[in-house]
């Protein structure tokens, strides 16, 4: 990979220990700099969310399309007012209920922010994240951050800061090590600028909460379908090839008996066909691939194991070499939304359907 700067590395498990990084860091940021971060959902890329220069050196390291908006990050709730031209009461509502935490709010945007920033659009995306480090540096830099995930276009977001040095190293001035991220998805996304809040990206936060929390949520309906289907996504950045491993990977779906015969016989063609194949697989299931490379994404179907694991291990299988990759669907449960759409993604939508045995 070519090196364009020199990329300095820093370890801050706890705002406390590392006052004098953050200070650089903020400077750093303030004078239009790129800071990767650690964030509760995933590690962020950093700058000036204000700064046009910072936004187009953002999408450059990442190699992102600049039609692709930045989310924005603040660290208290009332830095939410100068970047918005209106805050409805839905959105106090669900600052109150999730912020800090895994949800970005889609809002219409002031004048304060650049088009740039914002891919754009005339709204922006927000989110106060809840990870002490993110919020130390944010205060530090005394600018609110446009961060989208630390990684190269396409690839798997990171969740360890050794993912971001994979992708980003002699890209970006500085990393941040903050130790693994908790939840390991993206936040969910909420669209406020139409009659009834929609969901733009399932994430950690789920539909049945934010109902709780408002009455009432839509989905947009382009969320699980093809990239080629009608409805165009309405997060720009969803239409997008995402989460990718080099190996060709298959989605599984069917009850659990039949998907696993299914990946049994799709796993054994493939390896008579030369392939090196990958299985990601609950634990308790890794006994029926000992032959294969099993990834173990969770024991006992456990959501938050799989949302934890599941972008690392998608790097782990490119380090392996993988051609083929199977996994079964998970979507059920809290998260289910939010796994199976990245997992959709990561297999670029291909789907075998496992027919039950009679
Ligand atoms: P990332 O930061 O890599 O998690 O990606 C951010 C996601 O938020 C992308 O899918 C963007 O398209 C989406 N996003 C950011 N700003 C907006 C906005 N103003 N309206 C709709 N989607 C947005
Ligand atoms: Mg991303």
């Amino acid at each position: 990979m070519q090196k364009d700067i020199k990329t300095e590395f820093f370890k801050i498990n706890d705002p406390s220990d590392g006052q004098k990084e953050l200070e650089l860091a903020g400077k750093m940021i303030r004078e239009g700099g790129l800071v990767a971060f650690p964030t509760e959902t995933v590690y962020g890329l950093g700058g000036n969310a204000l700064d046009p220069s910072a936004s187009e050196r953002i999408y450059k390291a990442k190699g992102r399309p600049s039609d692709n908006p930045l989310i924005v990050h603040i660290s208290s709730a009332e830095e939410i007012y100068p970047l918005v031209s209106e805050l409805p009461k839905t959105a106090v509502s669900l600052m109150e209920a999730f912020w800090p935490g895994p949800m970005t709010l889609v809002l219409k945007k002031s004048d304060v922010v650049p088009a740039t920033t914002t891919g754009g659009l005339s709204t922006v995306a927000i989110r106060m994240p809840s990870h002490p480090v993110a919020r130390a540096l944010i205060k530090e830099a005394g600018v609110p951050i446009a961060a989208p995930s630390a990684n190269s276009s396409g690839r798997p977001s990171p969740t360890k800061a050794v993912h971001v040095l994979e992708d980003l190293d002699g890209k970006v001035d500085m990393i941040i090590d903050g130790g693994e991220s908790d939840i390991g998805l993206e936040s969910t996304i909420i669209d406020l600028t139409g009659d009834t809040p929609e969901i733009l990206r399932p994430g950690y936060i789920s539909e049945e909460e934010i109902k709780k929390a408002v009455g009432s949520v839509k989905q947009d309906p382009a969320l699980f379908a093809r990239p080629d289907a009608d409805a165009a996504p309405k997060a720009p950045g969803m239409k997008y090839r995402h989460y990718a491993p080099k190996a060709k990977m298959f989605l599984i779906k069917g009850n659990k008996k039949a998907a696993l015969a299914e990946m049994q016989r799709q796993a054994q063609k493939a390896e008579k066909e030369g392939k090196k194949v990958g299985i990601l697989c609950e634990k308790e299931d890794a006994a029926l691939f000992e032959k294969y490379s099993c990834f173990v994404l969770c024991e006992n179907e456990n959501e938050e194991e799989i949302a934890h694991r599941l972008f690392s291990l998608l790097r782990e299988t490119d380090k392996a070499q993988i051609d083929v990759l199977f996994s079964l669907s998970y979507k059920k449960g809290r998260l289910g939304d939010a796994i199976e759409n990245r997992m959709l993604k990561a297999a670029g939508y291909n789907v075998l359907e496992a027919k039950d045995e009679l």
